[in-house]
């Protein structure tokens, strides 16, 4: 294998000089030969400079998974969608997202329950009241792999989920925590929430905030992961 991997091709922070950080997230999935887009990111320009930059072909793309319908998530779907992508979405998406999925003559996976969509992808499911999001599993040589887009419906309850849906800890959980609001307290809280369910790294990125994603830096040492716009990481 070894070719099995996770590029973060858009977030609020940059790794490398020369691409373009902006609010949102993208990530593209390399596995066993299948190319998989995680979110678009808000903004064409930066989704398409980035990828660019990274040397990804956005129309090579096997599958589109969108996390939920925010357009920090799905602002840049026009330059995502090519034919022959399979795009994998919440049930809950609005009638507006569906005809133009319909009208673009797409197949459409329409997840309500945890489905295996495709061999080695897993989503979890829609989860959440309010907002509902779901988020993405991936089969990893190191074990499950777990993406998150804003995780609205709480960090601890995905992670636990993806567990229990793995049958084994996480070897990797990455993505929005959306801790923003969270308190010092509450953040520790988590930390050691997610060490309960085992999991071996931990790379939060994009709506988690500055001071989150330090404290978790600390809680987490070398389980730590900095997750960036161009970030690569080996699955
Ligand atoms: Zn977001
Ligand atoms: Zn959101």
């Amino acid at each position: 294998m070894g070719s099995n991997r996770v590029t973060i091709i858009y977030d609020n922070r940059i790794a490398r000089d020369g691409l373009y950080p902006g609010w949102g997230f993208s990530a593209l999935i390399e596995k066993d030969g299948e190319q998989l887009l995680f979110d678009t990111g808000a903004d064409i320009i930066i989704l398409e400079h980035n990828a660019a930059f990274l040397g990804i072909d956005l129309k090579k793309t096997d599958y589109l998974f969108l996390s939920h319908e925010h357009c920090d998530h799905v602002g840049a779907l026009s330059s995502a969608l090519h034919e022959g992508l399979i795009v994998v979405h919440p049930d809950s998406f609005s009638s507006g997202f569906k005809d133009r999925i319909a009208d673009a003559k797409l197949e459409a996976v329409a997840v309500t329950d945890s489905v295996e969509f495709a061999p080695g992808f897993r989503s979890t499911g829609e989860l959440g009241d309010e907002i509902k999001e779901q988020s993405l599993i991936i089969d990893g040589e190191a074990g499950p792999v777990l993406i998150t887009g804003c995780a609205h419906p709480g960090i601890v309850d995905i992670a636990r989920c993806a567990t229990e849906l793995a049958g084994k800890p996480l070897a990797l959980l990455i993505g929005g925590f959306h801790l923003l609001t969270k308190s010092d307290a509450q953040v520790h809280e988590i930390a050691a929430a997610l060490k309960q369910l085992q999991i071996k790294q931990i790379g939060p990125c994009h709506c988690t905030g500055d001071r989150a994603i330090a404290l978790l830096a600390d809680e987490f040492g070398p389980a730590f992961i900095p997750v960036k716009a161009g970030t690569i990481i080996e699955i």
